[in-house]
């Protein structure tokens, strides 16, 4: 079993792969996955990616938001009139982080360190609320002990990425 397969089991709602459901405005989404309430419910759609540690790491904080609304968090990321979204993007990263860190998934690891650390460096994008509420959670979760357990791994097994 693939990791991806291991969170598409995880994950409370459908998964699909280029879903005719598809929504243009996602309630989160992240380079190719998507997570929003369709007319069927709540969908998680991955679309076509050549990255597998990117589609990785983006279904683990796509998942992590379906969890969230399965189990009624007070994040409440079901509704599309929060305001603030922050907290629902703060616990769809901590979750990711978690799994990833669990699964020793090296290259979603080393795809979350490199998203996380440029998101935390800035207050807010422009005129984004999106992208501003995943700063702010970035900015939030990298001063978890977890996200140091997350970094050291990576270091540890060299996953950094060598490129940049
Ligand atoms: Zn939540
Ligand atoms: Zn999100």
């Amino acid at each position: 079993m693939t990791e991806i397969e291991r969170l598409v089991e995880l994950c409370p709602c459908s998964v699909e792969f280029d879903s005719p459901d598809r929504e243009p405005n996602g309630a989160c989404y992240w380079d190719s996955v998507q997570y929003f309430w369709g007319t069927r419910g709540p969908l998680v759609e991955i679309g076509s990616s050549e990255n597998e540690a990117e589609t990785l790491y983006s279904l683990a904080h796509e998942t992590g938001h379906a969890l969230c609304d399965a189990k009624k968090c007070s994040c409440g990321m079901g509704s599309y009139n929060h305001s603030d979204r922050t907290m629902s993007e703060y616990h769809a990263m901590k979750f990711a982080a978690k799994w990833l860190f669990d699964h020793k998934c090296k290259g979603g690891l080393r795809v979350a360190i490199r998203s996380i650390e440029r998101q935390a460096m800035f207050n807010t994008v422009f005129d984004s609320p999106r992208l501003s509420a995943h700063c702010k959670a970035a900015r939030r979760l990298v001063k978890l002990k977890l996200w140091a357990k997350c970094v050291a791994y990576a270091k540890e097994n060299q996953c950094q990425d060598t490129n940049s």
